[in-house]
């Protein structure tokens, strides 16, 4: 069975340092939102579970597509439920450094020889327990369909979909070596450690004025771990872990360009065919909508534990 996990090893706080708010209005999810892909055939499957300690939705889950951006061979399709796709509307040109930085990413990572690369992104809020399993042929792309759910405050709109598609990002990595076939097919241990960096990487290579980039290492696998979660977990933490030793600390500022040249390099360094950091564009996220806001725009998430195996409906 070819499993992938997927590590929220890193968080994204988009503000400078205080205190992370509480949402009266919604209880604390109890459990971890998580992702896999697997090669199914002819065919490859993502399979996308958040918000699962929330209650179910009344009725279907019901999207909208809003924006498609393409470039040679790569193209990212972000969709939205309803009310979240409304402020990716008004936002847009909010988070358009984002989705251009992971067009350019997606690019760079598609092997030569391979059929293009295609992300669709669906992002949906935090209220709603859903498990979204998405199959698509692989004659003439390789496409993962993801689903993530972003805040919807007090974090800039820009973070969580700068977040959203570091997962796909991951993802994507995961599906274009699994259809590398044989002996360009990574170690399970090394796919893991090569999408944690993406995912990693991306969101230095992303970070903007005011953004601290927080690395926490995923807790190694315990001794009775599953072997192939284990494997992933340990890995992702090792990518994590390589990462605060370039950096030299765990918490990177915006402001603190030694550690950011560190992760700048220890990333051209293991991902060489990927863009360069886009470095600080100085474009602070949503200027205007940040002002008047008291409190913190925290982004925290626990780690994770493992996620259930592919293909088991209803795990
Ligand atoms: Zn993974």
């Amino acid at each position: 069975m070819h499993i992938r996990l997927h590590a929220w090893s890193i968080v994204l706080l988009a503000a400078l340092g205080s205190v992370p708010p509480t949402d009266a209005r919604r209880p604390e999810r109890t459990t971890e939102d998580s992702w896999g892909v697997r090669l199914l055939g002819t065919r490859v499957e993502t399979l996308s579970k958040v918000n699962m300690g929330m209650p179910a939705r009344d009725g279907s889950l019901r999207t909208r597509h809003v924006t498609t951006r393409r470039l040679s061979g790569a193209a990212i399709e972000l969709h939205a439920d309803l009310e979240t796709a409304a402020k990716l509307d008004a936002q847009a040109p909010d988070f358009a450094p984002e989705l251009d930085t992971a067009l350019q990413w997606l690019q760079r990572m598609r092997p030569p020889g391979q059929p293009r690369a295609r992300i669709i992104l669906t992002l949906v809020d935090t209220r709603h327990r859903t498990t979204w399993r998405r199959s698509h042929p692989v004659a003439r792309a390789t496409i993962v369909d993801v689903l993530v759910a972003v805040p919807d405050a007090p974090t800039p709109l820009s973070v969580g979909v700068g977040k959203a598609l570091s997962t796909a990002l991951h993802e994507m990595r995961h599906a274009l070596s699994a259809r590398g076939g044989g002996a360009r097919r990574p170690s399970r241990r090394d796919d893991e450690y090569q999408a944690s960096l993406v995912e990693s990487c991306y969101l230095v290579s992303t970070m903007r004025t005011g953004d601290t980039l927080r690395l926490t290492p995923r807790e190694r696998a315990g001794m009775h771990e599953y072997f192939v979660s284990a494997q992933s977990r340990n890995a992702a933490h090792d990518a994590v872990r390589d990462l605060v030793r370039a950096s030299g600390t765990p918490i990177v500022r915006w402001y603190d360009g030694t550690a950011r040249a560190g992760l700048e390099r220890a990333c051209a360094n293991a991902l060489p065919t990927l863009p360069a950091t886009q470095a600080d564009t100085a474009v602070p996220h949503a200027a205007g909508s940040r002002q008047g806001r008291t409190g913190a725009r925290h982004r925290s998430r626990a780690p994770r534990s493992p996620p259930p195996p592919l293909g088991r409906p209803g795990a």
